[in-house]
């Protein structure tokens, strides 16, 4: 039997059984904008479908022109595009797994001219102004969503999921901040819902019964303006008569300043939103959001939160997370640890969309599960994530390695990123640990790898993963004993006093403030609500009361050189929450400044061209790091030519992302 029952118990839902609770739910990947974007996406899903997910549900495609997100977003509004959407859900279907396509009408979240939205009502992360819909154009957009649908249904998917919510047009609709109109779609909040009731009705006559139509509502839509519990309460029960199968549950408009889904956000905290909106309805309820264990997806179902789980991120994280949870594998499921860094902030940056610790998602036709043609023997010396990611996939395709590690641990920087609130490196750490106890990799811990043994071995390949070292910058008084680096402080080994000046805000430098001013490590469920003024009952407008405030119990200085806004480094969709965070708590962030000196007094600096004196207890050091490498050169003399990866080639913006794509393409041209 399956160590998660409830997750393995067969759901019907509409039309057809699912064979589990686990949806892959829609997140946007960007592959159809590239030129073999079907046969990769084919790809993509169907090894998920493989992995033993009930239900997949793909990227947002738009009813019309005005929908797309982008000028080159995917549409799904004319036959001819029929023949590409077949590819894929051929694929799935190949596989066993069933297919939804997302129908998602971006409104005045649209990136092209022609947007637009329910009023002329711009948004505060578009700088572009939205055209209001005619009353018969918004019949005309209730009409393509129907035949959206009734073409998805001819191109073999086993139904829709409508995108009700984040903000997109059906939000703008319900929401009085966004609806001023006059019409039959504005005013009263019957008026406000009728474009979504409308859509609905329309999409259930075109395709008949036997066809899934879900409805991804906003649970909460923490902005000003937005519905309430009761509101959204009430659209959910309107939503089941209208004729939807299963409610799915999205939480915030892409503009709310609350954060989501990032690392900072409890797993699963968002819980009571979705139980309210399954105590309120009879057809089944899909939770969402920071759900990235079986363990508490099990959890959500046996208490009765939802009947499904949607899980985005963890699955392109792992696309075997069902069948290894399944099978009583979870401790081999490479797990989502909410970084957003090569997901969403790839699509932010018009990037196909992958994952920190699967390099492989999105790119599953470029590097195929198969063996080298000549197996190689490899040494690969450092067991960080570029020297784990590399050694892990060059076992894989058939190569005999050994994987060096001067430290008593695997994991390198790792080891220190887990310290830090929110961040799950230590999940990532885990699964390395099973891979490798289940590899015939010839693991040598606590052993420094040096040139003559490495000679002598006789290796076909040599990969050199041996990081980097923290900088110390070139400041009068940096050995002064009030300086530490930022490794003993992350590390544990050196605890900072009251009054703090950190070196350095970039990545580090912020993850440094973050974990010296969180009080007690990462926020639980109740205190990062309050933090955030999310009203657990979700009685406010939009579910949003005044935060809590917050203190640092120490005070805490950062400082940049460079006079350009600080934190530009970290990614997108996260750094905005981490320095609001960081705000609040009154961290205090100085920028082109000058260091002149540490000594008993603290740290002297200029700033706006007057001399300062920070008096601190201890000066942190986040300056970056330099590269860790002088064996190659030792090797070199001996006849080697290694091949650095990871911060042993490159230092500079070093980060888990780089190392484990680095390590994973180095192990495929093997
Ligand atoms: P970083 O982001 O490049 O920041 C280095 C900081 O040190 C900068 O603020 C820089 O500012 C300062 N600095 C550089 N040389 C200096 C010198 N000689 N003297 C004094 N200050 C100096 O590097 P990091 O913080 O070490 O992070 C490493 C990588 O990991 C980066 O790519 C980073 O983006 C990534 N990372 C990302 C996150 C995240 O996204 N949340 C978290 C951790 C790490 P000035 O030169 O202006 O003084
Ligand atoms: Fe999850 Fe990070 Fe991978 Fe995105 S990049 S799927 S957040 S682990």
């Amino acid at each position: 039997m399956s160590p998660y029952p409830q997750l393995f118990q067969a759901l019907r839902t509409g039309p057809f059984t699912l064979k589990n609770r686990i949806v892959m739910g829609s997140m946007h990947t960007r592959l159809e904008t590239e030129p073999d974007g079907s046969a990769r996406a084919a790809a993509f899903y169907a090894e998920r479908a493989r992995g033993g997910v009930a239900l997949i549900i793909t990227g947002g495609y738009s009813p019309d022109a005005a929908g797309l997100l982008e000028a080159d977003s995917g549409a799904l509004d004319q036959p001819d595009k029929l023949a590409e959407h077949r590819v894929v859900a051929d694929a799935v279907h190949a596989e066993g797994g069933r297919i939804c396509l997302q129908i998602l009408h971006a409104g005045r979240y649209a990136k092209h001219d022609a947007l637009v939205g329910a009023s002329e009502i711009p948004s505060p992360i578009n700088r572009r102004k939205p055209r209001a819909l005619a009353t018969a154009e918004v019949e005309q957009t209730v009409a393509s969503f129907a035949t959206c649908a009734a073409l998805a249904r001819e191109a073999g998917y086993d139904g829709v999921e409508i995108m009700g919510s984040e903000g997109y047009l059906i939000s703008q609709f319900t929401a009085l901040r966004t609806n001023n109109r006059s019409d039959k779609y504005g005013g009263t909040l019957e008026n406000r819902l009728r474009f979504p009731l409308d859509i609905v009705r329309a999409t259930r006559a075109r395709v008949g019964a036997d066809f899934l139509i879900l409805f991804r509502m906003s649970a909460l839509d923490l902005v000003e303006g937005g519905l309430n519990a009761e509101e959204t309460l009430h659209f959910a029960r309107a939503l089941e008569t209208a004729g939807v199968d299963v409610l799915d549950t999205g939480i915030g408009w892409h503009e709310a300043r609350v954060p989501t889904i990032g690392y900072m956000v409890p797993r699963a905290a968002w819980r009571a939103a979705t139980a309210r909106i399954k105590s309120a309805v009879s057809i089944p309820v899909m939770a969402t959001n920071r759900i990235n264990t079986p363990g508490l997806a099990e959890e959500l179902l046996e208490q009765g939160v939802a009947d499904l789980v949607s899980l985005a991120r963890p699955l392109l994280a792992d696309a075997a997370f069902a069948l290894k949870a399944e099978q009583g594998r979870a401790d081999e499921i490479n797990t989502c640890i909410a970084c957003n860094q090569a997901c969403l902030d790839f699509l932010f940056r018009d990037k196909v969309a992958s994952c920190l610790v699967n390099p492989r998602a999105c790119h599953e036709t470029s590097y195929p599960k198969v063996r080298a043609l000549r197996a190689k023997r490899v040494a690969v010396v450092g067991a960080g994530a570029a020297g784990l990611s590399c050694a892990i996939t060059a076992f894989e395709r058939g190569h005999s390695v050994t994987l060096y590690e001067a430290q008593g641990e695997i994991g390198g920087q790792l080891n220190l990123a887990k310290q830090v609130p929110g961040k799950e490196f230590a999940e990532t750490l885990r699964y390395f640990r099973t891979r490798l106890a289940h590899s015939s990799i010839g693991l040598k811990i606590g052993h420094r790898a040096g040139a003559d043994e490495l000679a002598r071995s006789g290796y076909d390949a040599v990969v050199l993963a041996s990081g980097v070292s923290p900088r110390l910058p070139d400041i009068p008084g940096v050995t002064h004993p009030k300086v530490l680096r930022y490794d003993e402080v992350l590390s544990g080994s050196k605890v900072p006093g009251a009054r703090v000046a950190i070196i350095g805000a970039g990545g580090i430098g912020f993850d440094v403030a973050e974990f010296l001013s969180a009080s007690h490590g990462a926020a639980a469920t109740p205190e990062f609500l309050e933090a955030w003024g999310v009203d657990p009952q979700g009685m406010g407008d939009g579910g949003l009361v005044p935060p809590k405030p917050e203190q640092s119990a120490r005070s805490i200085v950062m400082l940049q050189r460079k006079s350009t806004p600080p934190g530009k480094s970290l990614g997108a969709t996260t750094g905005w929450a981490l320095r609001m965070e960081l705000a609040r708590r009154g961290i205090l962030v100085l920028t082109g400044v000058t260091y002149q000196r540490i000594d008993d007094a603290g740290l002297h600096i200029l700033h706006e061209g007057q001399p300062k004196l920070l008096e601190v207890d201890h000066v942190v050091v986040c300056a970056g790091q330099e590269p860790v490498n002088a064996l190659r050169a030792e090797l070199a003399a001996r006849g080697i030519d290694a091949t650095l990866i990871g911060g042993a080639e490159r230092a500079e913006e070093i980060d888990a992302l780089r190392a484990m794509e680095q390590g994973m393409r180095l192990a495929y041209a093997m």
